[in-house]
């Protein structure tokens, strides 16, 4: 077990830095757009101003990663490369505290879990791809796979730094160079990442990271000079990709939202299904795009796991994000935070009854106590639209076939959960489940070599594993 020394003050850590700028062809650079703030979500404070990326820095970055791909990253031997990810991923252990934190002050989720989850599954996807690199003809993609070129992308706010790893480990092990545009709220740790490409000597131009609001993920997208868009965020602006790269040569994977169902069979060991439902929907506050935020329990059990659910999350404890003791921290922004307010006020006015965890909320900060609507109908708001917080929906079936119908009835599907004792229903299910991800007996579990992605409005493409490399390869 790894021991965590006491957190420092926020502002130590957010001074450490020089300035956060984007960081553009091995330099960080003052950039020529709109400096933006980036707020503390637990305090609104500001944690840090910063220098963000302008039209031209855009420009200024594809050129850089093309001259990096063309010169020296897509040339080196795979076993050249490898080392490079190697060291990146050593480089996040080493700094892996200093990382948790300040994901912590830019995200506002709890310590544990960016210490636990987001950074050390960030160094795992670099371990894993550094051994992809020089084995690549083995990968059964062809027997020369070639890069594509420079990979535009663009990452949403929930795991910052975890989802920059899943986009640039698989783009340099496979020979491709980089430029990114992280989150607005969460631009830090992806500029600390500026200072780990610098630290293990990656040859620049390789990694650019431009911090900035949509409009620069825009510029990136729409770029003459990238070849590959890889996306993660919401549908909407899935979409608004979609559209940008149509009739262009691009290649392009979308990880989209999610509505993701957990089915209790009442078979299921109910305590284990209570853990797996809280962690399913509360983990990293609900901000996660397979969260479990439809609960489908079988009607037989469903009164008896309702009382055990309610008891367990009202133990969840909410608050200072930097306390290990805390498992809810807080909204990422206002914005969001009225997002779920207006969510599930449209739940009470469409008659669901609601239960909210009895937990006090601090005087600052964005802040949201888990709550469980119960009496649910597939029609309102709060069972079909993807609320990305601390809210669970839960609905009823009598049959299996009922439970896949109920399942499948929604525009998304990137994961599922299935709770039951008898394996012949979950290979049953997980046949008749239309999610990219369905996990059985468990939830919210992650591995590199495990490929994720969704089918319709959840996006397409596939990250991680064997299939994540397909997308970045011309095989
Ligand atoms: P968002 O779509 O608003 O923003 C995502 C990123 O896109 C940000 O960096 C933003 O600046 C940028 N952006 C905005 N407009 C753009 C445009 N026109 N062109 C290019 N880039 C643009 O999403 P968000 O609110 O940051 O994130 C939440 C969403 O992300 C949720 O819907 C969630 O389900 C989804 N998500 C999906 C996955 C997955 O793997 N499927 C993982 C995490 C989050």
């Amino acid at each position: 077990v790894w021991e965590y020394a006491p957190a420092p003050e926020s502002r130590d850590i957010a001074n450490l830095k020089p300035g956060y700028r984007p960081f553009v062809d091995g330099e960080f650079v003052e950039g020529s757009g709109e400096p933006l703030k980036s707020i503390n979500p637990a305090t609104e404070e500001v944690l840090a101003e910063v220098s963000t990326a302008s039209m031209s820095d855009v420009d200024i970055a594809v050129r850089a990663a093309r001259r990096a791909h063309d010169e020296v990253w897509g040339p080196m031997s795979g076993t050249e490369r490898a080392k490079y990810l190697f060291r990146i991923a050593r480089l996040i252990q080493e700094r892996a505290r200093e990382l948790a934190v300040l994901e912590t002050l830019d995200n506002g989720k709890p310590i544990k879990e960016s210490r636990d989850a987001d950074i050390p599954t960030a160094a795992a996807h670099f371990f894993y791809h550094a051994g992809w690199a020089d084995k690549l003809e083995y990968a059964g993609l062809g027997p020369d796979p070639r890069p594509l070129g420079v990979a535009g992308q663009v990452i949403p706010w929930n795991f910052p730094l975890l989802m920059l790893a899943w986009k640039i480990a698989p783009a340099l092990a496979t020979g491709n160079t980089v430029v990114l545009k992280p989150a607005e709220t969460t631009p830090l740790t992806a500029l600390v990442f500026g200072e780990i490409c610098q630290q293990a000597e990656l040859p620049p131009g390789v990694v650019n990271i431009l911090p900035g609001a949509g409009d620069i993920g825009a510029a990136v997208v729409e770029h003459p000079g990238v070849d590959k868009v890889a996306f993660t965020g919401s549908t909407e602006v899935g979409k608004i990709i979609q559209r940008a790269v149509a009739g262009t040569p691009k290649r392009l994977t979308l990880e989209l939202g999610g509505k993701a169902a957990n089915v209790v069979f009442d078979d299921a060991p109910l305590d284990q299904a209570v853990e797996g439902i809280v962690n399913g929907i509360f983990f990293n506050q609900g901000h996660v795009c397979c969260a479990g935020s439809r609960l489908l329990v079988q009607e037989s059990v469903a009164e008896e796991l309702l009382a055990k659910l309610r008891y367990r999350v009202s133990t969840l404890r909410l608050g200072d994000p930097l306390d290990k003791n805390t498992d809810v921290g807080a909204i990422n922004s206002r914005e969001q935070l009225t997002r779920i307010r207006e969510l599930v006020e449209s739940g009470d006015s469409e008659g669901a009854r609601r239960w909210t965890s009895p937990c006090a909320l601090p005087e600052r900060g964005f802040f949201f106590a888990p709550t469980v609507f119960s009496d649910v109908h597939q029609s309102m708001r709060i069972a079909r639209e993807e609320i990305f917080g601390p809210v669970l929906s839960v609905l009823t079936f009598r049959t299996p076939d009922e439970a896949v119908a109920r399942a499948n009835n929604t525009p998304y599907g990137l994961s599922a959960g299935i709770w039951t004792e008898k394996g012949s229903r979950i290979l049953w299910m997980a046949d008749r489940l239309r999610a990219g991800v369905v996990w059985a007996n468990t939830f919210n579990r992650f591995d590199p070599a495990a490929p994720f992605g969704g089918y319709r409005e959840s996006g397409f493409g596939r990250e991680g594993g064997r299939a994540g490399l397909e997308a970045y390869l011309d095989a």
